[in-house]
């Protein structure tokens, strides 16, 4: 029987993991495009290999790891917070490629609950295209999640993106960014769908009309 195996070295830290958001996918820009609607039946991961990129790198895809935990891990994020990562490395991994294995294996087609992976994705995307993509993809996705949360939920990942030196804001204009998103193909019938956190380690997608994007994000820091 054919197994697929999906060996995560460099790429895990940018928690890629095989298409990077559910998210990812969804540019249209063919990035990830490998593996998104197939399931691996083994994730090798090199946790040595990750201690060996620069700092910047592998704080980028503590983004990421930070966005998995906000969404889904309230335990995971309270770790995040008062331990050290390093310390923690292959525990948090683990836990990653179980959270998005999770909620992929639920929706494989990228039409449900997937699109849970894509908090700070949609600002995210903004960000990489106004930037002409100067700006890298973690380091957007950090300023997404904060511009895409509020209350509580933004101060906590705002405190945790700053301690991995991760930007918490955006050069560019609320204006830019929602027309951004409204180009996205998330776009359906005048409508979008975004990921509301509704306390850390849960959340649910809500279908906004796209003129009330502008009210929906929170773009003052
Ligand atoms: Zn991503």
């Amino acid at each position: 029987m054919k197994k697929l195996v999906a060996i995560l070295l460099v790429l895990c830290m940018a928690f890629a993991l095989f298409a990077c958001g559910g998210g990812d996918s969804d540019t249209g820009g063919g990035k990830n495009q490998v593996g998104a609607f197939y399931q691996p039946d083994l994730v090798i991961c090199d946790y040595d290999t990750l201690t060996t990129l620069p700092e910047d790198t592998f704080n980028e895809g503590v983004a990421e790891i930070i966005k998995h935990a906000a969404i889904r891990d309230a335990e995971l994020f309270a770790l995040l917070e008062s331990q050290s990562l390093y310390d923690n490395l292959e525990a948090v991994i683990a836990r990653n490629v179980t959270i998005k294995r999770d909620v992929i294996a639920v929706d494989e087609r990228d039409t449900g609950l997937r699109q849970i992976l894509n908090f700070g994705h949609t600002i995210a995307h903004g960000i990489e295209k106004h930037s002409g993509y100067s700006v890298s993809h973690g380091k957007a996705v950090a300023a997404g999640m904060v511009i895409e949360s509020r209350g509580e939920c933004r101060a906590r990942i705002t405190a945790l993106l700053q301690r991995y030196g991760l930007p918490t804001r955006t050069e560019f204009t609320r204006a830019q960014l929602v027309s951004a998103a409204s180009a996205d193909k998330k776009r359906a019938g005048g409508k979008i769908t975004v990921v509301a956190l509704t306390q850390i380690g849960e959340c649910r997608l809500e279908t906004i009309e796209l003129e009330k994007m502008n009210e929906y994000y929170y773009f003052t820091m």
